[in-house]
Parts: structure tokens; C-alpha cells; sequence
């Protein structure tokens, strides 16, 4: 039996993955605002590390993996917050615990969206740790309305990839032995898209800017299970990868680009 901490557990992706977790009998710490075992808002440094700190003492000192998947993709400053310092941050805090187990891991939830036009600003002033400054380039967008507002979303998870890549090869993680990575997701029918999956309108906004060739929408055990393979034992070499795990969005997006 291994010992994973899932956030987001409450909803979607997350909810998917730590109830697959538990059908194969593996042990599951959720972290979510709420209707998890820990109840943490991971937009805020103190939420972070409260979650951190209860999901380690109920894991009794070991925890084996952590999947990330706790998002947001409303255009406000909050969620850079919670989608790139909830993630890093927290991870950064379960490190001391992840090392003490025989095989640790750690995967991430990035986005097809990370390829959509972000602030590079925004993405620079996160992966320098800075906060203060990433959440106020974030308000300067928000406040110009929901149609440039929405870059925080993309800006959120180009940081978080580009944050993966870096982090997975450091001594903190490489040399820890705990592979990292990080799964994109095409469009995933969860509580988070169904608003605009419920109009024509909607749809075919979604599809113009995530094109998925291959079955169309996913279910989220599409990713779920993605997200369990990284975690698990069986990956031995797999490190800072950004996984485009979306019906072949990124091909026909990218094509020869890549
Ligand atoms: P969801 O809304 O169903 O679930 C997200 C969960 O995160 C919710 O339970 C929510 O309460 C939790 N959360 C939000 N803010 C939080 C906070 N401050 N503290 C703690 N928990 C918080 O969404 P989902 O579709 O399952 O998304 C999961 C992840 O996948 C997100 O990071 C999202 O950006 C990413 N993603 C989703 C899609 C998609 O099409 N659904 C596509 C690409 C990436």
C-alpha cells in the first residue's frame, strides 16, 4: 500500500484519481477547500502550509506520492495563486516527507492552455518565487475584463510546466531520486468545463481553441490514469516531462513545432 496526497480530491481530475487510488487499495490523504480529509485553501502561503503540515501528520511522517491537480481557471489574480504557488509551494513542503519513502513521486496538472497567449511578466515573476508581483500583473489583467483576464489561467500553467522542468532535475528532486512530472490535459468533462460545455456557443469556442482529433472530450479518468502511472513505482526514468495527454490537441496545434 502506498501513501498518496491528492489535492483537488473533492472534485474532477482529482476525485477521479484518488477514488481510483482507493479501488486499488492504495491510501489516500485529499486536500481540497472542501469535503476532503484536509480542508486547506491552497491560494494562501498559510493554507499551504497548514495542508502540508496535516497531510504529513495524518500520512504518520511518509508520504510516498503526491499528485497536484487543485485549479482554478477564472480570469482573477487568484488563480495564479492557487494554480501555480498552491502547487509548488506545497509541493515544496511535502519534499522532507516524499523523501522518506522507498519510491517517491510527484505529477502535476498543467494545461493545453499553457500554450495560449499569457503574460511572459507574470510567468517570469512566478517562477521567481515572486508572488506579490506575479498576483499584481494578475490584478492589472483582471481588471481589464474577463477576455484578457483569462491569460492569468494560461500564464498560470505555462509557469507551472516551465517550473516542472526546472525543479525535476535539481538535487532537491532528481537527486532525491523522485521523478516529476507534469500531465496537459486537452478539454476533460469535470464541474470546471461544464458551464461551457453546456452551450452550442460554449462548445464551439472550447473546440476552436483545443481542437481533439482523436475521441474527442475526455473523461477524467483519461487523465486519472496518466497521473497514477507517473506516481507509481513502475516509473523509474520519467522526469520533467510535460505530457500532452489531450486527443491530439498539441499535434494539431503544434504540428512540426515541437
Ligand atoms: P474541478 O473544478 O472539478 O476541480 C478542482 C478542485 O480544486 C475543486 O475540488 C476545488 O475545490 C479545488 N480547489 C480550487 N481552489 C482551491 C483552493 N484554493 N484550495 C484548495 N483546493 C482548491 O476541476 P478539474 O477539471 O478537475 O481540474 C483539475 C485540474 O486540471 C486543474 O488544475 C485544472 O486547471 C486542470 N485542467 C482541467 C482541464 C479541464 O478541461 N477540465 C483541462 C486542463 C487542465
Amino acid at each position: 500500500t502506498r501513501t498518496y496526497v491528492v489535492t483537488g480530491s473533492a472534485s474532477g481530475i482529482g476525485a477521479t484519481t484518488a477514488q481510483l487510488l482507493r479501488d486499488r487499495g492504495d491510501r489516500v490523504i485529499g486536500i481540497d477547500l472542501k469535503g476532503a480529509d484536509v480542508e486547506a485553501d491552497l491560494s494562501t502561503p498559510q493554507g499551504r502550509a497548514d495542508a502540508a503540515a496535516a497531510a504529513i501528520e495524518i500520512a504518520g511522517g511518509t508520504v510516498d506520492a503526491v499528485i497536484a491537480c487543485a485549479g482554478i481557471s477564472a480570469p482573477i489574480a487568484k488563480t495564479i495563486s492557487v494554480n501555480y504557488f498552491g502547487v509548488t509551494e506545497l509541493l515544496e513542503a511535502l519534499l522532507p516527507a516524499l523523501a522518506k519513502s522507498d519510491a517517491p513521486r510527484a505529477a502535476v496538472v498543467s494545461s493545453m492552455a499553457s500554450l495560449q497567449p499569457n503574460s511572459p511578466e507574470m510567468v517570469e515573476a512566478a517562477l521567481a518565487g515572486d508572488e506579490a508581483k506575479a498576483v499584481e500583473i494578475a490584478e492589472g489583467l483582471a481588471a481589464q475584463g474577463p477576455e484578457i483576464g483569462y491569460a492569468v489561467y494560461p500564464s498560470s500553467k505555462r509557469a507551472l510546466a516551465r517550473w516542472v522542468r526546472r525543479e525535476s532535475i535539481t538535487p532537491a528532486w532528481a537527486g532525491a531520486h523522485i521523478p516529476l512530472n507534469a500531465v496537459a490535459p486537452g478539454t476533460v468533462v469535470t464541474p470546471m468545463t461544464a458551464p461551457l460545455l453546456a452551450t452550442e456557443e460554449g462548445r464551439a469556442m472550447v473546440d476552436a481553441a483545443v481542437p481533439m482529433p482523436l475521441n474527442s472530450h475526455q473523461p477524467p479518468e483519461s487523465i486519472a490514469n496518466l497521473l497514477i502511472w507517473l506516481t507509481s513505482v513502475e516509473n523509474t526514468h520519467m522526469a520533467g516531462q510535460v505530457i500532452y495527454d489531450d486527443g491530439g490537441a498539441d499535434a494539431t496545434l503544434r504540428g512540426d513545432d515541437i
